[in-house]
């Protein structure tokens, strides 16, 4: 990606933590630092519990982070209130894994796609059918949809509609959480190409969180991997599966390939449990999962360091240059 890239959204070393149980506090965001670009797809990969919704809700306003700043357009936006954070959360759209639980069985698609202009009295009642018919159009549904009810609707439809719920504003980011984990492959398939479209012609920024990593690395410009709240590399989709570096990033393509490739061969899983969120090590968070662990490992949390253009890890692994010790 050396073509020049528009900024939209940056995170700067983001933490949040939460309470726990017998005055405990347990982090699910440590020191993040990521950038979403115009145009372009940020993936989120990781096993679950890692932090990946925790991270997108503090990029989409929903919490707001205890340490760090989110930077839209270069002004921290994570400390908003009032009418300013409202304002600004037409900038920044969601999209969950089943919308269409969020919706209310007694509204019709149109109220549904309709609802957050409305909230903004960005169109009047009456306008309320034809806009939801452009809408259903962009997401290739009929426009007839319009006077649905979503329980009438597949999965896939629905996740349409959700799709043009978040459209409506004209957002500048869509961040889609596991979005498209709940549908059937082929149906999976064609809401991923429509996503595609849509950010063509649109020049939307996406953050995709998704935990199947074929998937995430065949749509994303970059991809974040992520390990028990810490981004251990970041590099381009393209590049994950033949120039990942990180022993953590290997042995996720060690599983998907394997579970692709020969079903004979065992499963090559990581050894050992994930540490808990609640005690998190000294050093870096894969240490005791990880085959190539050296004394600095348990001492030191590596820093995320730029190591070729669009690539960064965090391991101590490799030397300033990238090259591995
Ligand atoms: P992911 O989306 O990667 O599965 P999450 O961001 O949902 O992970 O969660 C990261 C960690 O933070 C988990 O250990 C989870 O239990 C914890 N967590 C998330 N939200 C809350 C909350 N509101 N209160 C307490 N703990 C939370
Ligand atoms: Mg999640």
């Amino acid at each position: 990606m050396s073509e020049t890239r528009e900024l939209i959204l940056e995170a700067k070393h983001v933490t949040k933590r939460y309470p726990a149980s017998g005055d405990r506090m347990l982090t699910a965001c440590q020191d993040v630092s990521l950038k979403f670009y115009k145009g372009k797809t940020l993936g989120i990969v990781g096993e679950s519990g890692c932090g990946k919704s925790t991270f997108m809700r503090m990029v989409v306003s929903l919490e707001q982070p205890d340490e760090g700043e989110i930077l839209f357009h270069g002004r921290d936006i994570s400390r908003l209130k009032g009418r300013e954070l409202r304002q600004h959360r037409q900038k920044i759209q969601m999209v969950f894994q089943d919308p269409a639980e969020a919706f209310s069985p007694k509204m019709k698609v149109m109220d549904i796609i309709c609802e957050p202009l409305l909230n903004f009295k960005r169109i009047r009642k009456s306008e309320k059918e034809a806009v939801a018919r452009k809408y259903l159009e962009m997401v290739e549904l009929p426009g007839d949809f319009a006077l649905r009810y979503p329980h009438s609707m597949s999965g896939g439809q629905r996740q349409r509609v959700g799709i043009a719920r978040a459209l409506v504003l004209e957002p500048e980011l869509i961040v889609y959480d596991e979005a498209t984990s709940a549908l059937d492959v082929s149906v999976q398939k064609t809401i991923v190409e429509l996503l595609v479209k849509l950010q063509k012609e649109k020049d939307i920024a996406y953050g995709f969180i998704c935990h199947d990593m074929a998937l995430v690395q065949s749509l994303s410009h970059q991809v974040a991997v992520m390990y028990l709240g810490s981004i251990m590399e970041v590099l381009p989709g393209e590049k994950v599966a033949s120039g990942c570096r990180h022993p953590y990033t290997k042995a996720m393509i060690d599983a998907v390939f394997d579970l692709r490739m020969d079903f004979d061969k065992p499963i090559k899983s990581i050894e050992s449990e994930a540490p808990s969120p609640l005690d998190l090590p000294a050093g870096c968070p894969f240490q005791n999962r990880c085959p190539r662990c050296m004394e600095i490992c348990r001492r030191e949390k590596p820093a995320l360091r730029q190591i070729e253009e669009d690539h960064q890890i965090a391991c101590h692994l490799y030397g300033q240059q990238g090259e591995q010790r």
